[in-house]
């Protein structure tokens, strides 16, 4: 279609729909500017002669999400079809329909691939040794100085022969800072990354996710209380940890009390 525009009583064109849209795009043609084509009964202004593409609506942040079925991304929930109890994207859905006609009932439980013991173990080396690396960091920087200073006091006593208990004070508060900084350090670690991405580091690497067992995703107050329930899983031989290898979700202690699960996304 050959379209002709007016701009300050000058006609121009013809131009192509593409050009068109470009002129538009590019602010030389107007929601007012008069257009016509062949065919056109009489000039029109462009906002009303040319369909426009409505704007598209941003993705609202605060959507509620959850996760998808089949492959564990994350979506908001309008995004995703719900079959049954399963909600599928956009991209799984093909494939899913696919599985329903081929006799799998529409209402049959979740299809989560669930993480098991070994990978789950993995991904707490690798977020122990970023975390530890982190804390390493910050402990110096915070700490590296009362640390020197009780060198010195120590290489001091050992001269002069003082006491050496008199260096327990300050040694034992050393201690207790570092306890408290690597708990808070756990605790920012698994509200931030949980609640934010669903996986931690470690988890991200091994395309690991956790997720809420109605498939929502993890909040910050989820992953604070899932922290201190980690630390109830560690006591006793870990064997919290190692519920997950016999449980039929594969959950730990932790998930258990958390109603959690921690599926596989790929
Ligand atoms: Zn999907």
């Amino acid at each position: 279609m050959e379209w002709h525009y007016a701009n300050n009583g000058q006609k121009f064109g013809p131009v192509t729909e593409e050009q068109l849209l470009h002129l538009a795009q590019g602010g030389v043609i107007q929601p007012d500017t008069l257009v016509w084509h062949a065919g056109m009964t009489d000039w029109k202004p462009f906002r009303d002669a040319v369909p426009q593409a409505p704007p598209p609506v941003p993705a609202d942040p605060y959507a509620p999400k959850r996760f998808c079925t089949s492959c564990g991304r994350q979506y908001a929930i309008s995004e995703l079809a719900m079959f049954g109890d399963s909600a599928i994207c956009a991209e799984c859905k093909p494939a899913w329909a696919q599985r329903l006609r081929q006799g799998m009932s529409s209402t049959a439980p979740m299809e989560y691939r669930y993480a098991g013991f070994w990978i789950r173990f993995l991904a707490i080396i690798l977020d122990g040794m970023l975390t530890t690396f982190v804390f390493g960091l910050l402990f110096m920087l915070f700490f590296g100085s009362s640390v020197i200073e009780v060198f010195r006091q120590a290489a001091q006593a050992g001269r002069s022969g003082t006491d050496p208990f008199s260096l327990m004070g300050p040694m034992m508060g050393l201690s207790g800072s570092s306890r408290l900084l690597s708990t808070l350090l756990g605790i920012a670690y698994q509200a931030y990354f949980l609640s934010q991405f669903g996986a931690t580091p470690g988890k991200m690497a091994l395309g690991l996710k956790v997720i809420k067992t109605d498939g929502g995703p993890v909040s910050i107050g989820v992953a604070i209380g899932r922290y201190f329930a980690t630390l109830l899983s560690g006591l006793i031989l870990c064997i919290g940890y190692m519920m997950a290898g016999w449980d039929d979700k594969k959950r730990a202690l932790h998930d258990r009390i958390c109603n959690t699960l921690v599926i596989r996304t790929r």
